[in-house]
């Protein structure tokens, strides 16, 4: 099977970026099955890479290889191994026991992302070339690792773009039954895989929550979208005056309160708050309120570029009423993870909000996603997470 390129159209393979579109594709010799590897050739007839075909997608296939060898178990298992020696280069396991072990695309295995939180195994399959290799990659994983169970958590909305129905449950070994307790730069954090977001918990922050609990000493701190409270702990941690969390998922802020609990956090210097940000911050607005540290984590308001435009109006909404709420010398820890939003874009929408909010303020930091998401430099798109710290003049 051959996917054969239009003319001129090889470039991006030749920089190792590993995505097929559609209309670079002058034709497919065969009937490649979903998922199905296939050499792919330029027009001149020279091989340049051996991809996983996905025909509902206009990603219509991506690369596993750019090299002349066979894609197979062993091909896997040596993509795993090297994901795995990354982690372990990183000293990972010295700060947190939850961590990222495959990230897609950037570790060479596009569509695959494994999370391990303690001994459990998370896995999302999200392209038909993962799909494919699904039951090879599981039992590979467990040998790799040395663990005995992996829980499938490809439930996520992209699938449906590759044609491929949500699926949820426990792939290899029992599913857990409990929550699962993690512990993160010394807080203890529950995770619930099978209901929890993403793979269960925001594993990209984990370098931003341990850098918040440095800037929160003897700070009134806002934590917007405050999920199950990982801002939050780490405010407290750091000797918050006070921390409002906000988030509009109740299960989120149950965890959140509990956490606080597991790890001995003052209780009385924190208030949960249930509802939708936008409207929380134009309240506190309105009763004069002011904060010290305030964080904004929302979700993907842009998960592609044509979604840019509606999210910039969000994220330039929520930026400047935070500049508002912020007095002088406060601080701001502002993050995006959109794809569809670039750092440089994402910066230049705090600046309108700083404008607009008739505020100065300085960036002192870039904040990144944790190494354990690493970006392939030949995939610019796996750099999602883009944060700045600001300060208020
Ligand atoms: N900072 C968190 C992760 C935040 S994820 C951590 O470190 O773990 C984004 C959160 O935003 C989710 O918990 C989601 O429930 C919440 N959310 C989404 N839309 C919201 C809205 N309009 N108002 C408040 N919370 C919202």
């Amino acid at each position: 099977m051959r996917i054969v390129l239009k003319p001129g159209r090889e470039s991006s393979l030749l920089r190792r970026h590993p995505w097929i579109f559609s209309g670079a594709i002058q034709r497919i010799e065969g009937q490649p099955a979903p998922g199905q590897t296939v050499d792919v050739f330029s027009a001149e007839g020279q091989f340049l890479a051996r991809a996983a075909y996905s025909p509902h997608s206009q990603i219509r296939a991506r690369v596993w290889t750019f090299d002349d060898e066979p894609v197979d178990a062993q091909f896997f298992r040596n993509r795993i191994r090297a994901a795995l020696a990354r982690r372990a280069l990183l000293r990972i396991e010295s700060s947190t026991n939850a961590y990222r072990l495959i990230h897609a695309e950037s570790d060479g295995l596009p569509g695959l992302i494994v999370d391990r939180y303690a001994d459990l195994l998370v896995l999302q399959s999200l392209t038909a070339g993962s799909e494919a290799w699904k039951p090879t990659l599981a039992d590979l994983l467990l040998e790799e690792t040395g663990l005995a169970r992996l829980y499938e958590r490809s439930d996520a909305e992209v699938r449906a773009l590759e044609g491929l129905p949500p699926a949820a449950g426990p792939l290899r070994g029992p599913a857990p039954t409990a929550l699962i307790t993690i512990i993160e730069h010394g807080l203890r954090y529950l995770v619930d895989p099978a209901h929890g977001h993403k793979t269960g918990f925001y594993l990209d922050q984990r370098p931003n929550r341990a850098r918040v609990r440095t800037l929160a000493e003897g700070r009134e701190v806002l934590d917007g979208f405050c999920y199950t409270g990982g801002f939050t702990l780490n405010a407290l941690a750091g000797g918050a005056a006070s921390v409002i969390s906000v988030d509009a998922s109740a299960d989120a802020l149950a965890l959140c309160r509990h956490h606080l609990a597991l790890n001995r956090l003052p209780a009385d210097r924190h208030t949960i708050l249930e509802g939708n940000l936008f409207h929380v911050l134009r309240k506190f607005r309105d009763q004069g309120c002011q904060f010290d540290l305030i964080i904004l984590d929302p979700p993907k308001f842009a998960p592609t570029s044509a979604q840019a435009e509606r999210a910039a109006r969000a994220y330039k909404d929520i930026n400047l009423l935070a500049f508002k709420l912020l007095r002088p010398d406060g601080i701001l820890v502002t993050f995006s993870c959109s794809g569809g939003i670039d750092a440089a874009l994402f910066q230049k929408i705090v600046a309108a909000a700083a404008l607009d909010a008739g505020v100065d303020a300085q960036i002192v930091e870039h904040l990144f996603q944790a190494a354990d998401h690493p970006v392939s430099l030949a995939f610019p798109e796996g750099a999602y997470l883009k944060g700045l710290v600001c300060i208020k003049g």
